[in-house]
């Protein structure tokens, strides 16, 4: 068919993804067009993710700690939110980071067409101009010819099919579009997206209470790490409902009315003036004819991929949340470049030991690899060596003596294999054991190490030497 735009590689999705997909086959050459519903580039983790949530965790992560310094001797009077400023604030941090992609597509001569793309057949796609948030069509199309695509269309958050639609029910996008604060606030689903906004909203003041089917809050790392987060947090939360289901909401003038049940569901139903519904993210897979193109999307709407990244189709490839587990940006833009980099005839593939994960709450909570659960329950021997920050000059300095530096290492190569650690800054800190780990070092590459006196980081060394035995500093 005739084509109104063509292009050696279309990118459909402009999240880390697909931007990090495009900038890098521009640069690699190839004439690159980039499908995006949104006004902005960036997708989920710049305009409603990663970016506008830290913005705002970072507000109050200074909120709770200057609280914290009466015990110094300063203190201060009680915070005023003004939420408009605040608000500002956090758009004026997406638009400068957004602002910047469109700029670093200019330079590369990457051509954005705005709206819904969907395919027509394996090398042609039919672009719906769309105005707005990116929900609402002009009715305007244009059918794009591709020599080779690379799709990056993410993910959406799952909405629970009983909860009826109102403006005081929200997804992760409604609670970082940051309304109003409500009296009370139910965070459905005790994961890292709702426990972050649990603690901007609890910071803003807010009384929380959070529901979760299974057994425990944050899923992933060991539990001795999320116990710290647990004791500080206690006070943030009115209620934790583990291993209970909402099993109804009644939208009434006066409030939402929750019904749950399970072990630690209440008799009555509970009245809250906001909901989050932070219940777990779906891929996009089977929203915009994948089959016309022969791409095999499975049940869930994953499409499957090869360490090329490539799908079925071999001219078509797949990265980001849309490929699978962890949901990550970080995964999202190595997978992009690997993809875009196999297209342009580069030996490539996606080949990494570990993918870090940071749950960006006061205190931040992050890990990678190997946890000691998950050797146990693989029958892998490990050993593992925990450095108390009680034992760190600058935690204690810092006031944060409460946490920890975790590092585990295989038994019979003593190779470092996972770490955890929690504590502020956790997230910084991880990548150093990310590297340590995909170097294949062992405890005395690590120990032997000269860390930065006196920081958290060298809490890393320290741990290391622990595991070497070594370790002077500690009884
Ligand atoms: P997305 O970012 O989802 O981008 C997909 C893009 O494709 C979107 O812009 C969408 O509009 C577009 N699109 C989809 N279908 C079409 C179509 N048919 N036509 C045109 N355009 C289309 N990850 C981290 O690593 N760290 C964090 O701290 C973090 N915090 C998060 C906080 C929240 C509240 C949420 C919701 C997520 C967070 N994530 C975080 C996850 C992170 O945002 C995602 O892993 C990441 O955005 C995935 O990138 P992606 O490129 O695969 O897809």
């Amino acid at each position: 068919g005739s084509a109104d735009l063509e292009c050696e590689m279309l990118v459909l999705g402009a999240g880390p993804g697909g931007y990090s997909a495009a900038f890098r086959s521009a640069d690699l050459g190839m004439k690159t067009i980039i499908v995006e519903r949104y006004a902005t580039l960036g997708g989920v983790c710049l305009n409603v993710g990663c970016i506008p949530s830290k913005a705002l965790l970072h507000v109050t992560a200074v909120m709770d700690e200057s609280s914290h310094l009466a015990d110094a001797g300063v203190s201060f009077a009680a915070p005023q939110v003004d939420i408009d400023k605040l608000r500002a604030h956090k758009e004026k941090v997406v638009g400068k980071l957004t602002g910047g992609l469109a700029g670093m597509a200019k330079g590369r001569k990457v051509d954005i067409v705005r709206g819904y793309g969907h395919f027509l057949d394996p090398h042609h796609i039919e672009v719906e101009e769309t105005t707005g948030n990116g929900q609402e069509k002009t009715g305007a199309k244009k059918v794009i010819k591709f020599q080779k695509c690379i799709i990056a269309a993410g993910s959406a958050a799952v909405h629970l099919p009983f909860i009826p639609r109102d403006p005081r029910i929200v997804d992760s996008t409604g609670a970082l579009e940051l309304r109003f604060v409500p009296e009370k606030m139910l965070v459905i689903g005790g994961g890292i997206i709702g426990l972050e906004m649990a603690t901007v909203y609890s910071t803003l003041g807010a009384k929380v209470d959070v529901v979760e089917m299974a057994d425990a809050l944050m899923q992933g790392p060991d539990r001795d790490a999320v116990k710290v987060w647990e004791k500080l947090n206690l006070s943030r939360f009115d209620k934790i409902m583990l291993k209970t289901k909402t099993v109804a909401v009644d939208a009434k003038d006066d409030g939402l009315y929750v019904k749950f049940e399970g072990e630690g569901a209440p008799s009555e139903p509970v009245k809250y003036d906001m909901i989050l519904q932070a219940a777990g993210r779906a891929p996009n897979g089977k929203k915009f004819a994948a089959d016309k193109a022969g791409v095999i999307v499975d049940e869930r709407g994953f499409i499957p991929v090869d360490a090329q990244m490539r799908t079925n189709v071999p001219h078509i490839f797949a990265i980001g949340d849309l490929v699978g587990q962890p949901m990550l940006a970080h995964k999202a833009v190595h997978e992009a470049h690997v993809a875009a980099e196999v297209a342009a005839g580069q030996k490539s593939a996606f080949d990494v030991q570990v993918i870090p994960g940071v749950a960006y709450t006061h205190p931040e909570v992050a890990w990678v690899g190997y946890t000691e659960d998950q050797a146990k329950k693989e029958g892998r021997k490990v050993e593992t060596s925990k450095f108390p920050w009680a034992a760190s000059g600058r935690a204690i300095a810092n006031g944060a003596d409460y946490g920890f530096t975790k590092l585990i290492f295989d038994a019979e190569t003593h190779r470092i294999i996972g770490g955890a650690i929690v504590g502020p800054s956790a997230g910084d800190m991880i990548g150093e054991v990310c590297l340590a780990i995909e170097m294949g070092c062992d405890a005395v590459d690590i120990g032997k190490t000269i860390h930065p006196h006196p920081t958290l980081g060298e809490s890393i060394g320290m741990a290391a030497e622990i595991a070497h035995g070594t370790c002077t500093d500690v009884p």
